[in-house]
């Protein structure tokens, strides 16, 4: 990893599909912490550099036929992959967006509004030419508060579309396991959104089966836990059957046969 106040160098293994991040908890609290071009150089020791494109953008906001750029509208769609040397300033800049998209989430759990420079810090990145100014002085109006909300909600959606996240499921000794395979910039975007659901990662529902954000307490081991569309009713009804199945067995085991 070479860097000086303005680049940072990095080796990237061949091919391009992302790093095999060991341990990547807390890897948006080292992110967020990054003050300096050494700090960056750190960071991309320990996770991984950013591989941002000329776009100054995670390159994988495009696909291999660079046809489709997210949210994203690029007048010059063509992208070409990651750069080097990563500019030091775009990753102050990355850093300043995930601090104040933070920020800004604590600001809405408590229903109070972001402030002026949290939406600088995160437009100028992720929604250029949004007029700031404008968006705080029109607060008043109906719906203000949820529609802000809203705009914050997609900028998240929009940083884990341009992060190329990919399902992968594997089955070997360890048994088998759903994974997420993605790079560095992936895994800051789940843990931004961990963090501003205020969840503590994907748990899979035990009512119907698709992966959710779990609010609270991690799912105890063996202990079933339901997505909130699924909710307490099937919390009730599965425990109802249960019951009911263990009278069974009693009831069986007592019946000389
Ligand atoms: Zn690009
Ligand atoms: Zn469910």
């Amino acid at each position: 990893m070479l860097y000086s106040d303005t680049e940072l160098r990095y080796e990237m293994p061949e091919p391009f599909s992302g790093y095999f991040l060991s341990n990547p908890r807390r890897m948006l609290d080292a992110f967020v912490r990054i003050e300096s071009a050494r700090d960056v150089a750190n960071f991309a020791q320990r996770f991984g550099p950013l591989e941002l494109c000329r776009h100054g953008l995670p390159y994988t906001h495009v696909d291999e036929d660079e046809s489709f750029a997210g949210l994203w509208m690029i007048d010059d769609q063509e992208c070409g992959g990651p750069i080097q040397p990563e500019p030091i300033s775009r990753w102050l800049e990355w850093v300043a967006c995930a601090r104040s998209l933070l920020n800004a989430a604590a600001f809405f759990h408590d229903g109070a509004f972001p402030s002026e420079e949290d939406w600088n810090h995160i437009t100028r990145i992720m929604s250029p030419g949004t007029d700031v100014k404008r968006l705080v002085t029109s607060r008043s109006r109906e719906n203000g508060f949820e529609d802000e909300r809203l705009g914050l909600g997609d900028i998240v959606s929009q940083w884990l579309l341009m992060s190329r996240i990919e399902p992968r499921f594997t089955w070997d000794l360890d048994g088998p396991r759903f994974q997420l395979d993605t790079g560095t910039f992936g895994v800051l975007g789940i843990q931004l959104m961990e963090a501003i659901t205020r969840s503590q990662g994907l748990s899979t529902c035990s009512g119907c089966g698709i992966p959710y954000m779990r609010e609270g307490r991690r799912p105890q081991r063996g202990r079933r836990n339901y997505c909130p569309s699924c909710g307490t009713k099937a919390a009730l009804r599965d425990a109802q059957r249960e019951r009911r199945s263990k009278l069974k067995e009693q009831a069986d085991g007592t019946t000389p046969s």
